[in-house]
């Protein structure tokens, strides 16, 4: 592609820009970066067991799942609020009869949840490199904030991004904000993560572009559509795909 020079009108300088480019690369931290959900289903499980003496596993996953859907509004997202709703579904699954040692068990469950060490995924840490070198990046994640600032740190990248964005919700308008503050418009902005309904859809309805990289497990809140076709979204494999993927998204910008 040809390198664009744009002249500036009152001072006469010369600017080197490919305007269809994307200049910052947003980038999910959960499950795109480093294994999280994994975690989440493990938890689950024993959870599962202690509850056995008293429910069966489809129920604790049906009435856990409603629960924490009901509980967001309240506690958002992450792990602090995931314990709780464990506790209020025990309480509820056992006519409140579960004793004081269970839901020990239970917020010991949290903590270990909470303690795990950060593991990334295969070809993170040179795929953020490369990105870094032609890109300004931005984290964007959701969670409980102390959680997630421990994560970020632990991860070793912090120091390839620009700006660390941890938000209550992936939304048009977090989007939208985050944007604003980086003075970068949404069509010079594509965003890379595991979560259609968090990472894709809503960059999507701003203009921007995204990137799906799949996770082997997704939560069933974070379930949505895959809106295949659409120009300024493409799917890949694994991580160590997305520069490639930004440069083809960015050809056929230049192509249309
Ligand atoms: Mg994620």
């Amino acid at each position: 592609m040809p390198t664009v020079v744009t002249l500036h009108r009152e001072t006469g300088a010369r600017a080197y820009t490919r305007p269809m480019d994307f200049t910052v690369i947003g980038v999910d931290g959960d499950d795109t970066l480093w294994h999280s959900e994994g975690h989440f289903v493990l938890t689950e499980q024993r959870f599962t067991e202690l509850l056995a003496p008293w429910v069966d596993a489809e129920t604790v996953h049906a009435t856990l799942l409603d629960t924490e859907r009901r509980n967001l509004t309240h506690f958002g997202y992450g792990v602090k609020g995931f314990t709780l709703s464990m506790i209020e579904t025990a309480l509820q699954l056992t006519g409140h009869r579960i004793d004081g040692v269970h839901v020990e068990r239970i917020i010991d469950l949290g903590k270990e949840l909470l303690s795990h060490p950060v593991e990334l995924l295969d070809g993170v840490a040179e795929t953020i490199e490369a990105l870094s070198r032609r890109h300004r990046l931005v984290l964007v994640t959701k969670g409980d904030l102390f959680h997630q600032e421990s994560k970020v740190a632990a991860s070793g990248l912090a120091d390839l991004f620009e700006r660390i964005e941890i938000v209550a919700e992936k939304d048009v308008a977090t989007y939208t904000r985050v944007l604003a503050r980086m003075g970068v418009a949404p069509a010079a902005f594509c965003m890379v993560g595991n979560s259609v309904k968090s990472d894709i859809l809503p960059v999507l309805e701003i203009g921007g572009a995204g990137i799906h990289v799949p996770y082997h497990v997704t939560w069933a809140l974070e379930h949505a559509e895959v809106e295949l076709g659409h120009p300024r979204m493409a799917g890949v494999a694994g991580i160590r795909q997305v520069p490639e993927a930004i440069t083809a998204l960015e050809s056929a910008r230049w192509a249309a």
